[in-house]
C-alpha cells in the first residue's frame, strides 16, 4: 500500500553506475556493524527562501562537497531522523509509522529555525530511495534497512542567524540487531552531573548537539562497566529522563506501566508511543509522569518495580538488567528479561516483520 498523497514531489532517479558490483558489497554487509555501510543511492532536495523546496532527486551515494563556512559546521543548525524498513517473508518492504517521523522532523525543524519539509516530501523521499535500493533491504530476524533523513544549514555564512540555504538528504544503511547480544539485558549508568538537555532547550528535537552532549557521559558509563547512560532532569537531577537514544519504562507490581512524561526535554519516541498504544489497547494502566530515581531504587529494593525496559527504533525493546550510579548498584528483579518486556518485544517485532496482523495499520 502506498500512502503518498497526491501532489507529492517526484524524486527522479539518477542511477549509481559504480563499477564495484553492488551484489558483492551487499553480501559483504550481511553482518555489518551498525551504520558503517551505505546503499548505492541517496535522496536529496534543496531549500532557499526564494525557491522553497526544490531539486528533489535520488542520486548516487557520494561524499558531499561543502563550503568550509557552511553554517552547520559552526553553529550546528541541523536535525535528523531514524527509522527502519523491514522485509517481510513475501519479499515486500515496509516502513513502521513513518508519518510520526515526518511530524517529529517538522517539529525539530521548527525548534532549530530550519524550514519544515512537508510530510508528503518526507514520505516520498523515503519511498523513492527504498524503491531504488530495495535489493539492499536485508531479510532475517532483527535485520532491516536503517533510514537516516537529515537536514542541515549549508549556506556559507558566518553570521549567527538561520541559514538561507538548507539541504535535505536521506541515506540508508543495512542493519542487523543494534546490540550485538540481541534481546539480552543491558546495564545502565545513571549520570548525576551531566545532562543532555535543559528546560527550554532542544531536548525534544532530534538535533546533533543533544547527541554531542551525550558522548562524554556515555563514555563514563562505559568506564563504570555499564552499556548505556541514563540522564536525569537538568533542573533538579532527581527525575529519570531517557537512556542514550531510548525512552525508559517501568513495569510495576500492580501491572501498570509508568514512563517519564514528555516535558520538552525528552525525545518523543515512535517506539514509546507504539508501546504505550499497545499496552493501553490491552487495558493496562499507562501513566506518564515525573519518575524520580529515588523511587525507582526504592521500588526495585521492595519489589514494587518489577521490570525496567528501554525502547527505540535501533534497539526496539531492550530489557534493563542492572541500574548503577554514584552510591548504588541494583539488579532489576533477577536480572533476566521480564514477561511484559518479552511480550512487548515479540508483539512489536511481530508487527514490523509481518508475523502478526498490522491491526493499527502502522506499516507503510
Ligand atoms: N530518545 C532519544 C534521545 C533518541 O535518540 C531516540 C531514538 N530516535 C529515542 C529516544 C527513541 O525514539 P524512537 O522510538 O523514535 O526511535
Amino acid at each position: 500500500m502506498s500512502t503518498i498523497p497526491d501532489g507529492a514531489p517526484h524524486f527522479p532517479v539518477q542511477p549509481n553506475l559504480s563499477p564495484f558490483p553492488a551484489e558483492e558489497r551487499r553480501q559483504a554487509v550481511l553482518a555489518p556493524r551498525f551504520g558503517t555501510c551505505f546503499t548505492d543511492h541517496m535522496a536529496r532536495a534543496h531549500w532557499s527562501p526564494q525557491t522553497g523546496w526544490t531539486d528533489h532527486r535520488v542520486v548516487p551515494y557520494a561524499p558531499l562537497a561543502m563550503d568550509p563556512a557552511a553554517a552547520v559546521l559552526h553553529y550546528g543548525q541541523e536535525i535528523f531522523e531514524g527509522l527502519k524498513a523491514y522485509r517481510h517473508a513475501d519479499g515486500s518492504v515496509w516502513a513502521f509509522r513513518p508519518e510520526l517521523n515526518a511530524a517529529r522532523f517538522a517539529a525539530s525543524a521548527r525548534r532549530l529555525a530550519l524550514p519544515e519539509l512537508p510530510e508528503a516530501d518526507f514520505l516520498a523521499s523515503l519511498e523513492a530511495l527504498v524503491r531504488t535500493d530495495r535489493a539492499w533491504v536485508p531479510a532475517g530476524a532483527g535485520a532491516s534497512l536503517y533510514l537516516r533523513p537529515f537536514m542541515f544549514a549549508s549556506e556559507a555564512f558566518l553570521g549567527v542567524r538561520p541559514a538561507a540555504g538548507v539541504d535535505y538528504l536521506v541515506i540508508a544503511s543495512p542493519a542487523g540487531g543494534y546490540f550485538t547480544a540481541g534481546f539480552a539485558p543491558v546495564s545502565i549508568w545513571v549520570a548525576r552531573d551531566q545532562h543532555r538537555a535543559g528546560p527550554g532547550g532542544t531536548g525534544a528535537a532530534k538535533t546533533g548537539g543533544n547527541y554531542a552532549a551525550s558522548l562524554l557521559p556515555q563514555q563514563q558509563a562505559r568506564e563504570h562497566g555499564c552499556d548505556q547512560v541514563c540522564f536525569l532532569d537538568a533542573a533538579t537531577s532527581t527525575a529519570l529522563e531517557e537512556i542514550g537514544s531510548m525512552n525508559v519504562l517501568l513495569v510495576m507490581g500492580d501491572g501498570s506501566v509508568h514512563t517519564p512524561a514528555l516535558t520538552g526535554t525528552i525525545l518523543a519516541g515512535v517506539t514509546r508511543r507504539s508501546v504505550l498504544d499497545l499496552l493501553a489497547q490491552d487495558g493496562r494502566e499507562v501513566v506518564e509522569r515525573t519518575i524520580t530515581l529515588a523511587e525507582v531504587l526504592d521500588g526495585l529494593r521492595r519489589g514494587t518495580v518489577t521490570e525496567v525496559l528501554a525502547c527505540g527504533t535501533a534497539a526496539v525493546i531492550t530489557p534493563i538488567g542492572r541500574l548503577a550510579g554514584e552510591g548504588f548498584d541494583v539488579t532489576v528483579a533477577d536480572g533476566a528479561p521480564g514477561p511484559v518486556t518479552t511480550e512487548l518485544h515479540e508483539r512489536l517485532t511481530g508487527i514490523q516483520y509481518g508475523r502478526c496482523d498490522d491491526t493499527y495499520r502502522w506499516l507503510h
